[in-house]
């Protein structure tokens, strides 16, 4: 399959595929903190992020424990904590 310029897979891959199961630390938010900028439901690179009714929520099956949301945070709201398993 040759590569198109720009685009190495089809927009919206990520849904295709439970990334849950990658993860080792999971975001966690301190709503206390959270200013609802959306930077995190923004960057989440699985769309795993999500606002409803002034909450942050994420969704396991797909998040993969990157840490993008966390870093990106401006209000330093999200912390990634190791899961046990
Ligand atoms: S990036 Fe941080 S402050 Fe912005 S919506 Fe997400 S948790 Fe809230
Ligand atoms: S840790 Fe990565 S995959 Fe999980 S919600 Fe944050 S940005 Fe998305």
């Amino acid at each position: 399959m040759a590569l198109r310029i720009g685009c190495a897979a089809e927009p919206g891959r990520a849904r295709d595929n439970k990334t849950g199961s990658w993860r080792v630390f999971m975001p966690v938010v301190d709503l206390e903190k959270c200013i609802l900028c959306g930077n995190c439901i923004l960057l989440c690179p699985e769309t795993a992020v999500s606002e409803n009714d002034g909450q942050i929520l994420f969704d396991l099956d797909f998040c993969k424990g990157c840490g993008v949301c966390a870093r990106e945070c401006p209000a330093e709201a999200i912390s990634m904590i190791q899961e046990e398993k």
